[in-house]
């Protein structure tokens, strides 16, 4: 079979964008060349929108009438999509990274479903195999749109308590059931069009109507607090259902962005729950953070309150500090005055590092943009593998904004929901500063022994002030800089 010029063109080009995918991503597993590996993955998919359009030179292709004789509402729909997501992408704040990227995620899902139900109401195919990826696609992408919209709802406080009632496995089981069943028909139907005239249409839509549904469904139960890890699911599930559609559309770049989006959600769905020691099914189906408190066993000693300025001419006097930073100084912005202060303490020799725990914050790798944004070097940023020993040797572990990530429970009482989640040694110190605006909890809603031991000190307020009264007292010493 010859194919056309423009058949070249496109494949070449879509060959092209695959490509700055794979690089682009390659470019993002480490913070220093990650900016770049942004914008040559975006640079990738402006590539593969480009490619979209040379269908239109393939005339002779009379399967994609569709683009043919939509472009105008194409670019309506480009232009009216990328400008709402520039000025979302420059306005949201760090804290509302997760919703920001469960929307987003939502539409990746829902995108690939529409493409899956413009191919099924066009009724091109009835060969079993690219009926039954285009019915899955649609499967996967409704129930990642309509997953990723509840997500979405949580994680923004529009509903605020996981929904549960009995029976609800059974009853999502059986939503399940019935849409494979209704997909089974649509597959039954079509290889019968010869014979029979059956109308799929309706069959269609409720088969569309089943998958949100149970979106909806399965995500209802889920606590908020869960919901990073549930939209890293629905990531994957999200880039399964483009792959698909891929598939169908033979379309390379399609199939390869979405198995690398799905195998990087995968893949980052289990380091997640690896890094909080939980199995996915735990996730998924307990109620973590409403019952772990009451797992846990007695904490002895007592807290014990300083002030935010002694706290900080106490490490503007050590040699050595650590600070872990954690979600509350996300919430507090106070990443600014964080670096600020740290200069202050390194321009008097005072040797500053920071340690990162994997799932510290609401997203992976939360911290270590957050400190970036604030500009501090990453030679000073460690992972928790490479600085867990050196906080034996550490005058003082400033902990900001954290509390899960330092929870010696982790280490120590079998009782915790917590124990077996690798944490950071701060524990370990000579002495420890905890900031944090009172007794709240952290995500998994327990106590810290860690803000009772003797050598630790509570710093109340929010991180940001707390920051602000820290720089006042070292300036106020008027020591001179180090050489
Ligand atoms: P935590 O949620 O354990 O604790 C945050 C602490 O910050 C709270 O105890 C709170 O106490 C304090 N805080 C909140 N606001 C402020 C503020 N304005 N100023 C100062 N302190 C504040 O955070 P960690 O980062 O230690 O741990 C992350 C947790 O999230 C882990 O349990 C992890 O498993 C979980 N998780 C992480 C994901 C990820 O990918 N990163 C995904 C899903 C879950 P107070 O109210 O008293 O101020």
């Amino acid at each position: 079979m010859l194919i056309t010029t423009a058949q070249f063109a496109i494949g070449a080009v879509d060959l092209a964008a695959a490509f700055l995918f794979l690089f682009g991503l390659q470019r993002m597993s480490s913070p220093v060349t990650a900016p770049s590996g942004i914008k040559v993955a975006g640079v990738g998919m402006a590539v593969a929108v480009l490619a979209s359009f040379l269908y239109v030179f393939s005339v002779e292709d009379a399967a994609k009438p569709f683009l043919v004789t939509n472009i105008s509402l194409a670019v309506i729909a480009l232009v009216v999509g990328g400008g709402i997501a520039w000025f979302a992408g420059k306005r949201v704040a760090m804290t509302a990274m997760p919703q920001m990227v469960a929307i987003y995620n939502g539409l990746g899902g829902g995108a690939a479903g529409a493409i899956a139900a413009v191919e099924l109401f066009g009724g091109k195919y009835s060969g079993l195999t690219q009926l039954g990826v285009t019915l899955l696609g649609a499967l996967i992408g409704a129930v990642s749109m309509s997953g990723s919209i509840i997500a979405w709802a949580k994680l923004d406080g529009v509903l605020n308590r996981p929904m549960r009632f009995k029976g609800q496995r059974e009853l999502n089981a059986l939503v399940l059931l019935v849409t494979i069943a209704v997909g089974g028909t649509i597959v039954f139907a079509t290889s019968m069009r010869d014979f029979l005239d059956i109308s799929t249409s309706g069959l269609i839509y409720g088969f569309l109507a089943l998958s949100l549904v149970l979106g909806i469904l399965l995500t209802l139960p889920i606590g908020g607090a869960d919901m990073p890890v549930v939209i890293s699911i629905y990531n994957a599930f999200t880039g399964l259902a483009v792959g698909l559609e891929g598939f169908v559309l033979q379309n390379p770049a399609l199939m390869i962005a979405g198995m690398v989006v799905g195998a990087a959600g995968m893949l980052l769905t289990l380091l997640m729950a690896q890094a909080m020691n939980r199995s996915i099914a735990n996730v998924l189906f307990s109620n973590f953070g409403e019952v772990s408190a009451q797992k846990q066993g007695a904490i002895k000693g007592e807290l014990k309150p300083t002030a935010a300025g002694d706290a900080g001419i106490a490490m503007r006097y050590a040699s050595k500090v650590i600070i872990i930073p954690g979600y509350g100084l996300a919430v507090a912005q106070g990443q600014q005055k964080l670096y600020e202060f740290v200069k202050l303490l390194q321009a008097g020799g005072v040797n500053v590092k920071f340690a990162i725990h994997p799932v510290a914050g609401r997203m992976p790798g939360q911290m270590d943009v957050l400190l970036a944004e604030a500009g501090v070097p990453y030679d000073m940023i460690f992972q928790l593998e490479d600085i867990n020993a050196d906080f034996a040797t550490t005058d003082v572990a400033l902990v900001i904004g954290a509390n899960d990530v330092v929870n010696p429970a982790a280490r120590t009482d079998r009782s915790s929901p917590i124990f077996g989640m690798p944490i950071l040694d701060a524990d370990k110190a000579k002495q420890v500063y905890v900031v944090k605006r009172g007794e709240g909890k952290g995500y998994a809603g327990i106590v810290n022994s860690l803000f009772y031991g003797d050598n630790c000190n509570m710093v109340y307020g929010d991180a940001q002030a707390v920051l602000i009264k820290m720089i006042e007292a070292v300036r106020g010493l008027g020591l001179p800089a180090a050489a």
